[in-house]
């Protein structure tokens, strides 16, 4: 019943008998899409059309009342319809931006971040007077390689091993790290967490943005991300601390003397990860980071 009736709705723009322009085709899809409680209608109203046109937003607005095609308009209506079932704007365009980089992006990976940007920018801060620099990194559950890969790409690094659970998550991040050139550096290994290193591998840095909302917070969650992303990407047990507590608790280990741990974390979770720091007795005391909202989100330690 719900797709019999987007479906006739979506007919009524190619039944009707005036001109469909761009201005008019954006504004009627902003319109539906807002209906279908997408938050930044207006914006993926745009993205989607000039990218079923083949063109940028602003070649939009430069002929916005050129009448489309039904060509045009057919190519248009399934992409409005993929995200009206709430689709991320992300998976339907198949990219995402992440600092420098434009990163493949779809429904085998959690799409990147800007928090997680916050915590790339750390890691190169806390590398810059290195002589070394990154030295050798471990990214564990690279997802789509964004932190692997923006580190590779913006700092100076000897060689880096990312990891993941999830094989498919894999192949999106070496095609990824295959189209920035930096395939050599990187070495992605499928497994859990330390599973996938040799007992004598150690690291410069072990950086991680790991599975961390609760359990009890899945149903809160926009349709976005709580339908499309993929679960082992966000959920993390009870408290959302599952995967954390075994990366601090296994990263000792596995980081060489004044090595670093950089860990992205739910905004409530930063005095329980910084006690389990402590706890460790194997790190310097632990820092915290804000995130452009002001809520903590990045933390990092030294090796002792
Ligand atoms: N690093 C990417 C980013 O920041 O955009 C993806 C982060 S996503 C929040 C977490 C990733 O960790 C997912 O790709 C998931 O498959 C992976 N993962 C979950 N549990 C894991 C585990 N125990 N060991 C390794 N990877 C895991
Ligand atoms: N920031 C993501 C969200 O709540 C969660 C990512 C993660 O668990 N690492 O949408």
């Amino acid at each position: 019943m719900k797709f019999a009736r987007e479906n006739s709705q979506i007919k009524e723009y190619n039944d009707s008998e005036d001109t469909w322009t761009i201005l008019r085709m954006i504004l009627w899809s902003t319109d539906y899409l807002a209906g279908k409680g997408v938050e930044n209608s207006r914006l993926d109203s745009e993205w989607l059309l000039a990218y079923a046109l083949d063109t940028d937003r602003l070649q939009l607005y430069l002929q916005y009342d050129r009448p489309l095609s039904p060509e045009e308009r057919e190519a248009f209506k399934p992409l409005l319809r993929r995200r009206a079932r709430r689709e991320p704007i992300q998976y339907i365009l198949g990219r995402t931006s992440f600092r420098e980089l434009e990163l493949l992006t779809d429904k085998r990976v959690l799409i990147p971040r800007p928090e997680t940007e916050i915590l790339v920018e750390e890691v190169l801060n806390w590398a810059l007077y290195r002589p070394e620099g990154l030295g050798k990194v471990l990214d564990i559950g690279t997802g789509s390689g964004a932190i692997a890969i923006s580190l590779a790409v913006e700092g100076s690094c000897n060689r880096i091993i990312a990891t993941d659970v999830s094989p498919d998550a894999l192949e999106v991040a070496k095609e990824n790290a295959c189209r920035h050139g930096k395939s050599e550096k990187l070495d992605f290994r499928q497994g859990r967490l330390f599973d996938v290193l040799e007992e004598d591998d150690k690291f410069d840095i072990v950086v991680s943005n790991p599975p961390y909302v609760e359990e009890e917070n899945r149903i809160n969650l926009e349709p976005e991300i709580n339908q499309w992303e993929p679960s082992q990407a966000l959920f993390a047990g009870e408290d959302g601390l599952d995967v954390i507590r075994s990366l601090i608790s296994g990263s000792p280990e596995f980081l060489l003397p004044g090595g670093l741990l950089a860990l992205e974390i739910g905004m409530t979770q930063d005095d329980h990860v910084v006690e389990l720091i402590r706890e460790t007795e194997s790190f310097e005391p632990a820092s915290v980071r804000l995130d452009l909202n002001g809520r903590p989100r990045v933390v990092m330690a030294q090796r002792i």
